[in-house]
């Protein structure tokens, strides 16, 4: 029995793990939150639809579009551990942030719009929100929306934008209002990513995959009719999106303890000294103390979603849970290349690798979780400051005097 669990939670787990094993399109090839390759589009986006038509996905949407309001609140949760513990593909795209913001703060004429089209996979979503100066502070985005009679006009440029490249939609911020003080000048947008003027260029990654995007917006036409909340109030609809996604975190608990597994595989196989590294003193040292953190992220994990359902959750449970586990995933794909020796500098591609190159690509993503979901130097600010209560740091000259 896992902690907060219940025999109705345990039972619905072992519902969503038969799904997965019968309906999950095979193993996913890379770790980390990566972008398919086009050929496998069609069978993720049959996958995503599946997910919600069973009702694992969506589930705290209201009942009209299909949620189950009543459910445990643990369900995501669940859904996002089996989903890890398979290795399968999660669902893609950006959907959960961009449901958010359409249910919290969206017209009954765009949630009935958007939501269908989410719950069948016609539409994958992403996140348009970072650009080459604003991404820890986002706030400083210059991407411009000019209102003209019943439609807005955008230029500017976005960036990091993950599966840009398979979107149908993106949830647009740009600025309305260039006097305004930076926060609250901003504006939320559904963009259909096939107007004229959208021009996304995937971007090739150290690691040699396609997971992110640039993507140009030049006199891009939008209908006034796509503003999500209210105009100048985008930041709000942003921070209360981003602040509802949790479930992925569960996943990461559950990836770290199959990355834990395949460690102890590696050192069983790989010699150390003329010994299997099981064998050897320093290594197993090394992958019991890795061990010991990969239980200590479960019980972070566990203790957050414990306070989350007693309504006693502290402003540092997410940023916590966030910094420790990236680093903690760095350091486990670190120390399997690492064991490999001069082996460990072979790159994917060479046939030679062990297994396939899967630790140096895992290597090479990690930083990725560092960064994503908010840069972990600016989160250990956020943590001096809401957890511990420390003074706020004194406020940097903004180039921006109206910042
Ligand atoms: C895997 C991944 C997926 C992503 N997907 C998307 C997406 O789909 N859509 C989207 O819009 N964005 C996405 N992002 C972008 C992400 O939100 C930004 O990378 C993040 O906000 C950091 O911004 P930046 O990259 O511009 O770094 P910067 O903000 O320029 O930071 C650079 C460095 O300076 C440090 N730094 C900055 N400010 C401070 C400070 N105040 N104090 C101390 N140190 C500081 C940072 O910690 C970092 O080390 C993704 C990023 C990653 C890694």
């Amino acid at each position: 029995m896992r902690l907060e669990s219940t025999p109705e939670l345990e039972a619905f787990r072992r519902k969503v793990r038969s799904f997965v094993a019968e309906h999950a399109p095979g193993v996913k090839a890379h770790s980390g939150v990566r972008a398919p390759d086009p050929g496998l589009m069609p069978a993720i986006r049959e996958w995503t639809a599946k997910l919600y038509e069973a009702g694992f996905l969506g589930i705290g949407w209201p009942a009209e579009y299909g949620g189950r309001p009543d459910a445990h609140p643990l369900e995501p949760f669940v859904v996002a551990e089996e989903i890890a513990r398979a290795r399968t593909w999660p669902p893609v795209g950006a959907a959960s942030l961009a449901s958010a913001a359409l249910i919290d703060f969206g017209s009954t004429e765009q949630q009935a719009r958007f939501l269908p089209r989410i719950r069948t996979c016609e539409d994958v979503w992403c996140q348009l929100f970072s650009e080459p100066e604003a991404g820890s502070d986002l706030a400083a985005l210059r991407t411009r929306a000019r209102r003209e009679g019943e439609e807005f006009v955008v230029d500017g440029q976005k960036v990091w934008t993950t599966n840009g490249q398979h979107a149908d939609m993106g949830y647009l911020l740009a600025r309305t209002d260039g006097d305004a003080p930076k926060h609250k000048g901003i504006t939320a947008f559904a963009l259909d990513m096939r107007c004229p003027g959208v021009d996304i260029r995937p971007l090739r990654e150290i690691t040699g995959t396609t997971d992110f995007n640039e993507v140009f917006l030049d006199g891009v036409r939008i209908p006034a009719a796509n503003v999500i909340g209210r105009v100048n109030d985008g930041w709000q609809v942003a921070m209360s999106s981003l602040g509802r996604e949790r479930s992925g975190v569960a996943a990461r608990g559950v990836e770290l303890f199959a990355v834990l597994d395949d460690l102890l595989g590696l050192a069983e196989e790989t010699p150390v000294g003329g010994r299997p590294g099981l064998d050897d003193s320093a290594t197993r040292q090394a992958i019991g103390e890795l061990a010991a953190r990969v239980h200590v992220n479960a019980a972070m994990i566990g203790l957050a979603q414990s306070r989350m359902l007693h309504g006693t959750e502290q402003p540092a449970d997410a940023l916590l849970g966030k910094i420790f586990f990236s680093e903690l995933n760095h350091d486990l794909a670190d120390f399997g290349l690492r064991l490999q020796g001069t082996d460990g500098l072979l790159v994917e591609d060479d046939p030679e690798a062990v297994a396939g190159g899967w630790w140096q690509d895992a290597h090479l993503y990690s930083r990725a979780y560092t960064i994503a979901g908010g840069a972990n130097e600016v989160l250990r600010t956020q943590v001096a400051e809401r957890g511990l209560g420390m003074p706020r740091e004194p406020r940097r000259p903004s180039p921006d005097p109206k910042a």
